[in-house]
């Protein structure tokens, strides 16, 4: 079951993918969501929204993405209307008053479910393989190249991190914590040591930090492996970690440098 949702996530990626092909587009500016949107026949407007990130109303083949009007970040706007256009795309089904998406939703990396396939299908859209794989082709590791994708491609710092990972040819994860316990992870194709879900924090971790009311370093350092890992061949590790408040949140690159 898992697996087919894991093609499911792929193929999100691919439709993206193919939308970007259509546009021609080869600049991060390039990427129009109010045009790519109008060419699909959606529609984007702004008005109240309690408790939710942005609403999808299918009408036929067009459809309504509702946005908050008191969501000022540019970023998070755009990966809503990309979130919400995947919803449309993937013929995700809806029901009564349409799809409604939270600020949860817009965080589920690890489900695997139509959630999920809706933040590939956004972070495909907004960061395409052709426009950001190169970027992530980096000598040292850390947020520093990660937050560059994250303004350049003007998208969540998470995103942007989940497809740093994914194209680093680098052995590197990004891990995600919360309640000081590994939440979800990803790992690039070069990392092989084992990440344990649901595992405590170790208190040499820089990410406790922010668990026990501290800040975490702005700058990341190498720290004993096994403070992260089960992994004995390993003595070393480097750890940057940065706290997302607003969601009581921690991300983490780790890099075997
Ligand atoms: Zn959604």
């Amino acid at each position: 079951m898992k697996i087919n949702l894991e093609i499911k996530t792929r193929i999100a990626e691919k439709k993206a993918s193919e939308i970007i092909g259509n546009f021609g587009i080869y600049h991060p500016d390039h990427i129009r969501l109010l045009d790519i949107a109008f060419a699909l026949g959606v529609q984007i407007k702004e008005g109240p929204l309690h408790g939710a990130s942005a609403r999808l109303i299918r009408i036929g083949n067009h459809a309504i993405i509702r946005l908050p009007n008191t969501e000022t970040n540019e970023p998070r706007k755009r990966f809503s209307i990309a979130h919400e256009l995947g919803h449309f795309v993937l013929d995700h089904e809806v029901i009564s008053l349409g799809i409604v998406c939270t600020a949860q939703d817009m965080m589920n990396w690890y489900a695997m479910d139509r959630e999920t396939e809706a933040n590939y299908f956004a972070s495909e859209l907004l960061m395409p393989e052709t426009l950001v794989k190169k970027r992530c082709d980096v000598k040292e590791v850390s947020f520093d190249p990660v937050k560059k994708i994250a303004t350049d491609f003007q998208t969540s710092l998470t995103s942007a991190a989940i497809r740093f990972v994914k194209f680093c040819p680098e052995p590197c994860a990004l891990i995600c914590s919360e309640d000081s316990k590994i939440k979800w992870f990803v790992k690039s194709s070069e990392w092989w040591p084992f990440i344990r879900k649901g595992q405590k924090l170790d208190k040499r971790t820089l990410a406790i930090e922010y668990f026990v009311g501290q800040r975490i370093p702005d700058e990341g350092q190498d720290i004993k492996a096994d403070a992260w890992l089960d992994e004995p061949r390993i003595r070393e590790v480097f750890e940057h970690s940065i706290a997302l408040g607003q969601y009581g949140l921690v991300l983490t690159l780790l890099w075997i440098s």
